[in-house]
């Protein structure tokens, strides 16, 4: 017999700070990718108070309202970008930070890649496999185990 079983599912949802607009992960509306997420911790001579550590997640609709007036908006296609930015701030990221996310987002791509074994990578991978004198296949295991070590919190003695 066939029936139908009530199940419950939990979403993933970013609440705009400002108008209370709710923006799921999974949805469609794209609302998600849209929305800005402001996250500092405030330095010296800051208006938020020296080292205050300063939060807000904002829809797309917010941001327009309140500093549209503003933003300098330029037409570009971000597969062939011919837009040079001004600075290298990503969103609302402060600099420091951005640099930790470019070098974050660098290491994935790293692993990534090394993965799945694709053009450059293969001969990287060729490359660590015949110097640490293992399978190819292991490669990946023994990379992840050496970033694993290499990035692991120091303790605080
Ligand atoms: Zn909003």
């Amino acid at each position: 017999m066939l029936r139908f079983k009530p199940v419950t599912v939990e979403k993933l949802v970013c609440t705009c700070d400002r108008c209370g607009r709710a923006m799921e992960q999974d949805s469609n509306d794209r609302e998600w990718q849209e929305r800005l997420i402001v996250s500092f911790r405030a330095g010296y001579g800051s208006i938020f108070g020296d080292g205050n550590f300063v939060e807000g997640d904002f829809c797309q609709e917010c941001i327009k309202t309140v500093l549209g007036k503003w933003l300098r908006i330029t037409d570009d296609n971000p597969f062939d970008s011919q837009h040079k930015p001004l600075n290298d701030a990503d969103k609302i990221y402060q600099s420091y930070q951005f640099k930790e996310v470019i070098k974050t987002r660098n290491q994935m791509n790293q692993i990534t890649g090394l993965m799945k074994g694709l053009g450059e990578r293969d001969e990287m991978r060729k490359t660590l496999a015949e110097r640490l004198g293992v399978a190819e296949d292991q490669v990946a295991t023994i990379a992840f185990s050496h970033l694993l070590q290499a990035t692991e919190p120091k303790s605080q003695s």
